[in-house]
């Protein structure tokens, strides 16, 4: 298998781990409690967690598998030790840097994680002004249907103003997960095909 040191020095500066085969890097960003850690739990479900040593970014909270989207194999490196609260500025900076693809979600039962959600978009654009980053606003805990605090339309909206792409998932009955990152492989495709153009 391939080491995480090599595909940190073949990802270029511009972000990208474009070259097919290629790992791409996906960043879950949100509020604490949305649902960041579940999934990455049925991301890594049966996958090997990274060695923590091989990682200079992170802790133990990265793991990295090779799903099959369209037909072709893809490998994604999941990066879940990001944490708005408790990470200093230079950890949140970094994220925002190395994702080649963000998964950027708030819980449908709390509008505060919405709103969270909102700002990291537009802290995001900092840092990636280039229009073609994948994100996905993702709504999580849509089993939750009683407590929704943030209705469908509304965050379908706010995600075409923001220029991404948006889906509601429930990391609890396992609704919509993989969905969400078969999206983001899609849209990690989209932009290496259009490159070869
Ligand atoms: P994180 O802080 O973003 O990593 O959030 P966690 O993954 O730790 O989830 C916070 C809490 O919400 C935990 O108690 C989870 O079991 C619960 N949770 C996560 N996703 C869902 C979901 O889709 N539906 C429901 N009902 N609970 C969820």
């Amino acid at each position: 298998s391939w080491s995480s040191s090599d595909s940190v020095i073949s990802v270029d500066s511009a972000g990208g781990a474009v070259e097919p085969g290629s790992p791409y890097r996906v960043v879950l960003l949100g509020a604490s409690g949305v649902g960041k850690t579940a999934f990455a739990n049925i991301f890594a479900g049966g996958a090997d967690s990274m060695d923590s040593d091989d990682c200079e970014l992170c802790g133990d909270e990265v793991s990295d598998r090779e799903i099959e989207v369209d037909g072709e194999t893809a490998t994604i490196i999941l990066l879940d030790t990001w944490d708005a609260e408790k990470s200093d500025e230079w950890t949140q900076e970094r994220f925002m840097q190395i994702g080649d693809a963000y998964l950027l979600l708030y819980s449908i039962t709390d509008r505060a994680s919405f709103l969270r959600a909102s700002e990291l978009r537009i802290t995001l654009r900092r840092f990636r002004p280039a229009r073609h980053t994948p994100i996905i606003l993702v709504g999580n805990k849509c089993d939750l249907v009683r407590c929704r605090e943030v209705s469908t339309s509304e965050a379908r909206a706010c995600a075409a103003v923001f220029d991404c792409k948006f889906i509601e998932t429930s990391a609890a009955m396992q609704h919509n997960v993989w969905e969400a990152f078969y999206g983001i492989v899609r849209q990690l495709r989209l932009r290496r095909d259009s490159k070869e153009d």
